[in-house]
């Protein structure tokens, strides 16, 4: 999963992206309105976590032209008070849940995977398929119940296949949800990760799909 961080404030987006990383997410950063705007406008991301008070352009500016513009991707609000009248105006311009500061790096990763679980129609953070298991809460899977070690590019891939069930996705989809913007990204990679999923997981756990992609197929 790709997300982008748009917080001015350089510690704390410091902090924020190491508890990201570790969580497993692919993350483009940057400290203002400005930017934010265009790379929500031109890249491709699972979930939005912005700061309201940004320089440059504020980030409820930011926001209403997203909208405005057709991008429906989730997206967390920063307040920097907790005040009732910039969580209602973060709403209202297309905010899909907020968190106050000071928070917890779990509420944040708690309410972040909820939006990407909403956002695909998922009801548990726990995905299944056959005996494929993949815990959102602490990024482990598991093969027929015995834990299986993934990188954190086969663990995105796989999350982003168990996040769209039945779906087949196209090799560049996977492209841009796996990697962060200054990642050099090569897409016959993409084929290295799923043969690598194959060998840990089952051979028949991803299907091919000549000219278009990629699917989960049946279990094993
Ligand atoms: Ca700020």
């Amino acid at each position: 999963m790709r997300l982008l961080l748009v917080e001015d404030d350089a510690t704390l987006r410091g902090q924020l992206r190491v508890g990201l990383v570790a969580a497993g997410y692919a993350v483009d950063e940057t400290d203002n309105g400005l930017d934010a705007q265009h790379l929500g406008a031109s890249e491709t991301y699972d979930v939005v976590v912005l700061d309201l008070g940004l320089p440059r352009l504020d980030g409820l500016s930011v926001l209403r032209r997203w909208r405005e513009a057709g991008h429906a991707m989730p997206v967390l609000i920063l307040t920097a008070r907790d005040t009732w009248h910039e969580k209602v105006a973060g709403i209202d311009a297309g905010g899909d849940d907020y968190l106050a500061k000071p928070f917890h790096m779990e509420e944040l990763l708690a309410r972040i995977r909820a939006l990407i679980r909403r956002s695909q129609g998922l009801a548990s953070a726990l995905l299944r398929h056959g005996p494929v298991a993949l815990d959102t809460r602490t990024s482990r899977v598991s093969c027929h119940g015995q834990p299986v070690g993934l990188t954190g590019h086969e663990f995105r891939l796989l999350a982003y296949l168990m996040h769209r069930p039945g779906t087949v996705v196209s090799r560049t989809e996977l492209t841009e949800h796996l990697y962060a913007q200054d990642f050099d990204r090569d897409s016959n990679t993409i084929e290295v990760f799923i043969g690598r999923l194959r060998r840990k997981l089952y051979p028949e756990l991803i299907e091919t799909v000549r000219g278009l992609g990629y699917r989960l197929a049946g279990p094993a």
